[in-house]
C-alpha cells in the first residue's frame, strides 16, 4: 500500500512535470537583467503556440508577411528565418528545418509553435540564445530605435540638378537649404544624431551617399530633391521609396534623378550600379520595404497638409540613391522648379522653413511609432 502511494506520487510528479514543460509559458532571461520575460503560450489544436506579437517586443524582432506566396519572414538578432504558412518548414541560411507543427495565421495573428522558441532558436542562434531550465537565456537584443538620421541633399558641385526657368534657381541649393534647417530641428527638438551627406556645394556620387549612411549605421535615410518637368504646368509634392516596379510617371522622375550617373559620375559607374542593383536592393531594402512605405506616407501626409501643395502621392521607383541603403529610405520631391509659382516658393527661406518643419513632423511621427514597436 505504502509502495503504491509512492508510485502514484512519483507518477503524478512526472505527469505534472511533463505537462508543464510541454504547455508552460516560456521564461526568457535577458543577460544582465534581473526579471525574466514571460512568453505566454496558447494551445491550438492541442499544440503549444506563441503569438509573434508576444515574441517581437522581447527579442526586438520583426515579422513580415508576403501573403501572395504564403511566406513569413522573422528578423531576429540580425538574422532571417523564412517560414511557409500552414507548413512546419522554415529556411535558415541555406538549410531547411522541420518544426513538426505548422506556423499558423489565426485571428489575424501569426502563431509560431512553442517548440520553435524552445528548441530551434537556441540551436540556430547558439551564440546568442541558450536553454536555461525550461526557459531561455538570451543576449541583449539590438536596440533598433531611431537614433541616427542621414539627410541627403540631392546633387551638388558640378551637378546642379534641375534648374528653374524664371529665376534660374538651382535644385542643389534648395535641397541643401531645406536639409540644413531640417537637421537643426531634428537635433534640437528630437535629440537624434543627424548626419548630412554634403554640407556645402560639392559633388558626391550616388553610391557614396548610401555608403555614408551605411558606414554611419543610420537608422533612416532621407534624400531631398526638387522636381522638374518638360511642361511648365507640373506642380506638387511626391515622396518615393525604392522599388524596381513603377508607373511610367515615376519612371520619368527616376530617369531624371538617376541621370547624374551618366552625366557626372565616372565612366563605368552605371554598369557598376546595374550589376549590383538587384543583389543590393534585394538584400538591403526588402527587409525595410514596409517601414520605408510607412516613413514615406507619414512624411508625405505632413508635407502636403503643411504646405497645401498638390498631392502627387507616395510612389515607388527604382532610384540608384536608395538602392543599397541598409535602412528605411525615402526620396522627397519638394516641388517643381520648372513651374514659375513653385520656383518662387522654393527659393523663399520662409517656405523652405515650412518644408523642413513638415518633413520634421513626419519623421517625428515615424520615430514615435517605430520606437514604441521596438522597445515595449
Ligand atoms: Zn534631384
Amino acid at each position: 500500500m505504502l509502495m503504491n502511494n509512492k508510485v502514484i506520487f512519483v507518477f503524478t510528479i512526472i505527469i505534472v512535470a511533463l505537462y508543464s514543460s510541454l504547455f508552460a509559458d516560456i521564461s526568457v532571461q535577458i543577460r544582465g537583467t534581473t526579471r525574466p520575460h514571460n512568453l505566454r503560450t496558447q494551445s491550438i489544436d492541442g499544440i503549444d503556440y506563441v503569438d509573434t506579437e508576444v515574441i517581437n517586443p522581447v527579442f526586438k524582432s520583426m515579422l513580415k508577411h508576403e501573403y501572395s506566396d504564403n511566406k513569413v519572414f522573422l528578423y531576429i538578432y540580425g538574422e532571417q528565418f523564412l517560414f511557409l504558412l500552414d507548413t512546419p518548414y522554415y529556411t535558415f541560411g541555406n538549410n531547411h528545418y522541420n518544426m513538426q507543427y505548422p506556423i499558423l495565421l489565426r485571428q489575424s495573428k501569426t502563431w509560431l509553435p512553442a517548440v520553435f522558441i524552445r528548441e530551434h532558436l537556441p540551436q540556430r542562434l547558439s551564440d546568442k540564445i541558450s536553454r536555461s531550465g525550461s526557459g531561455l537565456q538570451v543576449d541583449v537584443p539590438p536596440d533598433r530605435s531611431v537614433q541616427t538620421i542621414v539627410l541627403d541633399p540631392g546633387h551638388g558641385g558640378r551637378d546642379p540638378g534641375a534648374v528653374g526657368r524664371t529665376l534660374r534657381a538651382k535644385e542643389k541649393d534648395i535641397n541643401l537649404a531645406v536639409a540644413r534647417q531640417l537637421k537643426a530641428m531634428l537635433e534640437r527638438e528630437l535629440g537624434v544624431r543627424v548626419l548630412i551627406t554634403r554640407d556645402n556645394d560639392e559633388f558626391m556620387s550616388l553610391g557614396a551617399r548610401t555608403r555614408f549612411a551605411n558606414d554611419n549605421r543610420a537608422d533612416l535615410f532621407v534624400s531631398i530633391h526638387t522636381n522638374s518637368s518638360t511642361g511648365r504646368a507640373g506642380n506638387g509634392i511626391e515622396t518615393y521609396y525604392l522599388s524596381t516596379a513603377g508607373t511610367s510617371d515615376s519612371r520619368a522622375v527616376e530617369a531624371l534623378e538617376n541621370n547624374v550617373v551618366e552625366l557626372y559620375e565616372e565612366a563605368g559607374a552605371r554598369q557598376q550600379y546595374d550589376a549590383l542593383a538587384f543583389i543590393l536592393s534585394d538584400l538591403s531594402q526588402t527587409e525595410h520595404l514596409e517601414n520605408s512605405n510607412t516613413l514615406a506616407t507619414l512624411v508625405h501626409q505632413n508635407l502636403v497638409a503643411g504646405t497645401r501643395g498638390q498631392d502627387r502621392g507616395v510612389r515607388q521607383a527604382n532610384f540608384f540613391v536608395l538602392r543599397g541603403a541598409f535602412m528605411p529610405a525615402i526620396l522627397i520631391e519638394l516641388g517643381f522648379i520648372s513651374n514659375e509659382d513653385e520656383e518662387a516658393k522654393l527659393v523663399n527661406p520662409q517656405y523652405q522653413n515650412r518644408l523642413a518643419r513638415t518633413i520634421f513632423e513626419g519623421l517625428k511621427r515615424f520615430k514615435y511609432r517605430y520606437d514604441r514597436i521596438r522597445n515595449t
